[in-house]
């Protein structure tokens, strides 16, 4: 069983992919079987402009992954 979040950035928005993916151990080799879609831990939203940007660079969102 893996749980993971990633965070993706799609038009300047910060969304998040949460899923539960089980794995079956077959001939030495890991397989995917199943997974499920979990609730993010957020709702997709926007940086602001001159907010530090959510890739932790430390940088303003628009000097780093802002995208016009
Ligand atoms: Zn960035």
């Amino acid at each position: 069983m893996v749980e993971f979040e990633a965070r993706l950035m799609l038009e300047n928005t910060v969304e998040a992919l949460h899923e539960r993916s089980a794995f079956v151990r077959t001939g030495g080799q890991w397989l995917y079987t199943t997974g499920d879609i979990m609730t993010p831990s957020f709702a997709p939203w926007k940086p602001g402009r001159n907010e530090s940007c959510p890739c932790g660079s430390g940088l303003k969102f628009k000097r780093c992954c802002s995208r016009r």
